[in-house]
This record gives C-alpha cells, sequence and structure tokens, in this order.
C-alpha cells in the first residue's frame, strides 16, 4: 500500500497548498511571478455553466450509473501547467515530427523525425532551444499524436519555454481534458471503484476551473506538483482514468452559479469538517461546511499511530514565540467530529494556542482528531483516525461508497452536499 499512501499524501499536500502563498515554496534566487488566488475574494466566474442538476434533489436511489448532463461538444479550455521551474538544462525527446518557434513566429523550424532538444540558457537573458536564440518564449509543438517526454513523463501538449534570467521555464498548454488524464492517477488509484474516480475527476476539474479563474494576466496557471495538483503529464492514459475523464467530460460543481475549491483529502476519519478550521479565509459555503461519513472505516487510514520528532514540534513551537523544551500538547477545542481544532502548547518559556492544521503541516502528524497525544523525551506518540486536512471529499469514503454501489453523484452530494452539478460551456 505504499503507493496509495504516496498518492494520498499527494492529495493531502494539495490540498494544503491551496491556502499557502506558493510564492513561500519557491526558490528565493529566483522567484516566478505567480499572485495567489485569494479565497476570501469571489469573483465573477470566467466560466460560464450551464444545465444545473441540484445534487441535493437527485438520485435518491443507488446505482452503479448515473445520468449526467450532456457532455459539451465545444473544444477543451487550455490549462498552462509549470512543468519544469528554474532549471538549467534539459532534454525533450519527441516520438516524431515537431514544430520549434518563437512566441511571435519570426523563427521557427521542423524536425521531421523522432529526436531529442536540448534547451540551455544563453546569455543575456535568452534561450537556446535546439539550434534557436532568443529572448522570446519558444514553443515546442508535437505534430498529430507525437508526444513529448520530459524527466521520463510523457505529455501530449505544447510545451512553452520560457527564459527566466540565467535559467527558463517549460510550461506545458494542454486541453484541460488531458490535463485530467494526467492528475487523476496520482491523486486517486487508478484501481479503485470507476464512480469513485468519476466524482474524483469531477472534483479535480472543479479545482482546475476554480485555480485558473482570473489567471489570465498570470504566466501559468497550475504547478505540476502538491502546490496545485499533482500531474505528471497524459501520454500514458489508465483505461479506468480515460473511463472516469470522459465520463464526466466538462462535469463541474458550483454553488450558487459559482465554482468553489473542492477540496479533498485522503480520510476524514469518520466526519469532515468546516473548511473554517484549515482555511479560515476560504468563503463559508455550505458544500465545504462537514458531513458524516461512514464509508472511510475499511482503509487503514482510517486510524493511525504515528511517533514524530520532537524537535519538529519544537521548531514550530519557536515560530510561535516559544522557545526551549516542549513539556506538553494539549487539545483545547474540538469540532463536534472530533478533529481537534486548536492545541495549546507549553514549553519552558511559556504556553500558547495554535491552530491545530498549522501543527499538522509543520509536524507531519497525519490528522488533527487526535485520540491520544503524549510528549517523550525525543518523540511525540500521536493516535487517531484520518488522513490529511477533513475538509471537502474524504477519498476513502468515496471509494468505500462506490464499493457500495453508490453513484459519483452520490458521492459528490455527500461531501459536498447543497452543491450543483453543471457542465462548463
Ligand atoms: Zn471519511
Amino acid at each position: 500500500m505504499r503507493a496509495v499512501n504516496g498518492l494520498l499524501i499527494g492529495a493531502m499536500l494539495v490540498l494544503i497548498s491551496a491556502c499557502m502563498v506558493p510564492s513561500a515554496k519557491q526558490k528565493a534566487s529566483q522567484p516566478i511571478t505567480y499572485t495567489p488566488m485569494k479565497t476570501n475574494v469571489r469573483p465573477a466566474p470566467r466560466f460560464k455553466l450551464e444545465k444545473p442538476s441540484v445534487l441535493d434533489e437527485t438520485d435518491p436511489e443507488k446505482g452503479p450509473e448515473s445520468s449526467a448532463p450532456a457532455a459539451p461538444n465545444s473544444p477543451d479550455k487550455i490549462v498552462r501547467v509549470l512543468v519544469l521551474e528554474n532549471s538549467k538544462s534539459a532534454y525533450i525527446k519527441h516520438s516524431g515530427r515537431v514544430n520549434i518557434y518563437t512566441q511571435d513566429k519570426s523563427k521557427k523550424y521542423k524536425i521531421s523525425t523522432a529526436g531529442t532538444v536540448s534547451i540551455k540558457p544563453a546569455k543575456n537573458g535568452q534561450v537556446q532551444v535546439g539550434t534557436l536564440i532568443t529572448k522570446q518564449p519558444i514553443l515546442i509543438e508535437p505534430v498529430g499524436d507525437v508526444t513529448l517526454t520530459l524527466d521520463k513523463n510523457g505529455y501530449t501538449g505544447t510545451f512553452k519555454v520560457v527564459p527566466n534570467a540565467n535559467t527558463f521555464n517549460i510550461i506545458e498548454l494542454t486541453p484541460l481534458e488531458n490535463y485530467l488524464y494526467g492528475v487523476l492517477p496520482y491523486e486517486m488509484h487508478h484501481t479503485w471503484a470507476l464512480e469513485a474516480l468519476k466524482a474524483q475527476a469531477v472534483a479535480a476539474r472543479t479545482y482546475t476551473l476554480k485555480s485558473i479563474e482570473n489567471k489570465s494576466e498570470e504566466p501559468f496557471d497550475l504547478y505540476s506538483d502538491v502546490r496545485s495538483q499533482v500531474y505528471r503529464g497524459s501520454a500514458q492514459v489508465y483505461d479506468s482514468v480515460k473511463k472516469a475523464v470522459d465520463g464526466t467530460r466538462g462535469q463541474v460543481l458550483s454553488y450558487k452559479g459559482e465554482l468553489f475549491y473542492t477540496y479533498y483529502h485522503g480520510n476524514c476519519g469518520g466526519g469532515t469538517d468546516h473548511v473554517s478550521i484549515w482555511n479560515e479565509k476560504a468563503p463559508h459555503i455550505k458544500p465545504l461546511a462537514g458531513n458524516s461519513c461512514k464509508f472511510d472505516t475499511h482503509s487503514k487510514s482510517y486510524t493511525f499511530k504515528q511517533d514524530i520528532a520532537k524537535s519538529l514540534a519544537e521548531k514550530f513551537a519557536r515560530t510561535q514565540g516559544l522557545k526551549g523544551t516542549l513539556s506538553s500538547v494539549k487539545i483545547s477545542k474540538k469540532t463536534a467530529t472530533g478533529r481537534a481544532n486548536l492545541l495549546t502548547l507549553k514549553t519552558s518559556s511559556g504556553s500558547k494556542q495554535v491552530r491545530c492544521a498549522d501543527f499538522r503541516i509543520a509536524t507531519g502528524i497525519r490528522s488533527c482528531k487526535i485520540t491520544k497525544l503524549t510528549v517523550g523525551t525525543t518523540k511525540i506518540h500521536v493516535e487517531g483516525h484520518g488522513y490529511g486536512h477533513g475538509i471537502g471529499m474524504c477519498q476513502d469514503g468515496a471509494h468505500g461508497m462506490a464499493k457500495q454501489n453508490y453513484n459519483y453523484k452520490q458521492i459528490l452530494k455527500q461531501y459536498y452536499p447543497g452543491s450543483t452539478l453543471a457542465v462548463v460551456k
């Protein structure tokens, strides 16, 4: 289950990242211009939605398949994903013909057969792609079903190589649905029941479109790692993933006519919680207000026992103004589901109340649904339920529901109550 755990960590971190300032994780020397979405601001939706169906009022019966809004025939939105960052050297393998040209198309050439193109920074802020040297972004466009391979990951979209000081970035321009082929298997195990994968596809699609709202002035829309959603290209597609993505093509969740951040996580430990305990600035909306969950107990992640290094907690305590040796960690406030909301840390220099959500990220405890916590000499022993922040969709619960023949609309209704399934135009 190591791989699955890895995926769940990925899923958890994706959602952690959604409320973090992305620049904080970037290399300080060469920051990429990026403005994080302010989650307390609700801009006008960039995407027009049609064919809404309120999940609360549909599908009262179980069923392996559910009716869905009709998929649109319009072309996909193009998603701009940062696939390589601040690099000084890269080799792109192409399986056949590629067109290589500057952004203004003043310089261009083509390579008709399979091969490898090298990329490196050039003097005076230029970049070199194959034989082309310029200060402009350079595009590498695969023709037909040609794929581009970078670091063993295969991509089907066009690469945009952007000079950045004495390095360069590569941004893939890829249609939304193709992008989802390359996200889903890293956010949920591809062998899981189809209806769970379909719920995940709708959640990931909504999260993507919400993330890229009002980003037209930014150089890219999404990172390809935990800062957005993990993505490793769409050249290799699992059949199950293709079915899940194609079977929900264009479908998103909305609330009061707007997309929202469809947060999800590994395992809620028996109940999800209100988004405010994890991200104070997030809109307080019904779909993210929490719900019961009785479908996740089958998973190994439902309960955990864990030892973390005490030094990690002490390091976190110092960022909160508490120096010295940590003597105790007590839960000072819990939610109705039993998730610790606030903790009181006590050290030799004093005590302070902190958000468990912050403590979890700093120390790597699996969940704030803590049932036992003891501070030892060098370690802190923690026991509890769940994996991740506990907001929005519980992935293990989604899998549990799918195994009991609930369909994806029912799964989404369970974890984003009051939301509306719509098709993005
Ligand atoms: Zn759950």
